[in-house]
């Protein structure tokens, strides 16, 4: 085999093809692989079934130098994994005393006798060694091949998986030399992924080195920066690109790899020492719940009023009910109110209210659904500023996108840039 190896990624269970369970074991697998600059060449899923798995085994071994499986290692007639490698391989299968010993121990050390289907678990194939799992009853397999290739059957489980490969399979996986594989994330909120790629222009040509792709997920736009050599140069090279692209995406790039809208933000507030609070009416929750997933919360978060009703939004926040009448509790003196009131009953610097119509049902010619008021006060400028937007989407992505523009909104207002457009606004 020349250069590094490829890897095949097997994942079996009739639970997988049935959709049933979603397979993120070999997502897993492959993430771990390229770090150690082991690119991902297949993923294969099999069911329960001894004579695909052999034909599945054959195949991929036979383009691949690293094959890797999870699942069908149980102690069950369904599980088959041990047949399916040993007909692949064409070798009997034998009893490993030593394997047989510790499922033993497994079993005595709960109390328990081993039960006769378990004795199965201590087969191998011949020129297979097992592999110990502290975690749960099913031994690992293991098959070492020539230019460093393996071939590694992992259990279903992750909670026992990934201790395995971490611990067993990954050591003997140093054969990739100095190359690694990395990846850096870079973040924006606020404008439209065709307008953020567009941005990016020749950086995402294909075949460019470092490669740069990007995916939108819940208003978030991502930019992944992939590349893969030595770990000195990759990381310098990855570095380079993030603050390229942070520079073509200001203002609205955020923060970097697991950085969130909402830490971000946080991080924007603790660093001026400032407090906020939220009045929110359709989102109902989710903008505090965000702001909550920030460990350390407490230092800038206040708390806040759910007011659904509009005679909460009186009796709480104290909107005239005339204000309700004239203009509607979609609107834009209602989201301002809102916002004032939360800030100074919180006594926050700061307060966020959001009050729109999430849909299906009671939109309006002038308000149809997804119009959503968003209302941003900051007691050193007076009176709230007040954005207007259409979301698109069902009822769940009208509230995501509300709760997540509200953040954009504040992120954007503390960074000094308060007035750049954002994406959905719908100006009057
Ligand atoms: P066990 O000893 O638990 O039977 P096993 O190796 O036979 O181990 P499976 O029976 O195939 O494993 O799977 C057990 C559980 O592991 C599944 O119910 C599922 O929750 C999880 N699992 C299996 N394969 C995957 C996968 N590819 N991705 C995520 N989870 C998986
Ligand atoms: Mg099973």
């Amino acid at each position: 085999m020349n250069g590094p190896p490829t890897a095949g990624i097997l994942a079996i269970g009739d639970e997988l093809l049935g959709g049933e369970t979603l397979d993120r074991n070999s997502a897993w697998i492959s993430s771990r692989l390229a770090e150690l600059g082991i690119g991902t060449g297949e993923h294969r899923t099999v069911g329960d079934d001894a004579s695909a798995i052999a034909g599945a085994f054959a195949e991929l071994r036979s383009r691949h130098g690293v094959v890797i499986s999870t699942g069908g290692l149980g102690p069950t007639l369904d599980d088959c994994t041990r047949p399916g490698l040993a007909e692949s391989l064409g070798e009997p299968l034998v009893e490993d005393a030593e394997a047989l010993a510790h499922l033993e121990a497994w079993f005595t050390g709960r109390g328990r006798p081993m039960p006769v289907a378990n004795r199965t678990q201590a087969l191998r194939p011949e020129g297979a060694i097992c592999l110990d799992n502290p975690h749960g009853t099913a031994p690992g397999l293991l098959v070492e091949a020539e230019a460093g290739g393996l071939v590694a059957c992992l259990p279903g489980p992750p909670r026992e998986m990934q201790p395995m490969f971490l611990e067993q399979v990954r050591p003997r996986l140093a054969v990739a030399g100095e190359a690694v594989g990395r990846t850096r994330l870079v973040h924006a909120c606020g404008a439209g992924e065709s307008d953020l790629a567009a941005r990016l222009g020749e950086l995402m040509a294909p075949g460019r080195t470092p490669q740069v792709g990007i995916t939108a997920s819940h208003g978030v736009v991502t930019a992944r920066i992939r590349s893969r050599g030595r770990a000195a140069d990759v990381e310098s090279q990855l570095d380079r690109a993030a603050e390229e692209i942070e520079r073509r995406w200001a203002p609205y790039a955020f923060g970097r790899d697991a950085t969130t809208l909402a830490s971000a933000t946080a991080a924007d507030l603790v660093a001026g020492g400032r407090t906020l609070a939220v009045a929110e009416s359709c989102t109902a929750g989710m903008l505090g719940e965000m702001l909550v997933a920030v460990s350390g919360a407490s230092s800038f978060f206040e708390g806040g009023w759910l007011v659904y009703s509009n005679a909460l939004k009186t009796s709480q926040l104290g909107v005239p009910e005339s204000v309700l009448e004239r203009h509607g509790a979609v609107s834009e003196p209602t989201a301002a109110l809102l916002a004032m009131a939360a800030a100074s009953r919180a006594g926050t610097d700061l307060a966020l209210s959001v009050t729109g119509v999430a849909g299906p049902t009671g939109g309006s010619e002038h308000k149809p659904v997804g119009t959503v008021f968003i209302g941003l006060c900051d007691r050193r400028d007076g009176p709230a500023r007040v954005r207007r937007f259409r979301f698109p989407g069902d009822r769940d992505a009208v509230r995501r996108r509300s709760a997540t523009s509200a953040l954009a909104m504040l992120r954007l207002h503390i960074a000094g840039a308060g007035g750049t457009p954002l994406l959905w606004e719908w100006p009057e």
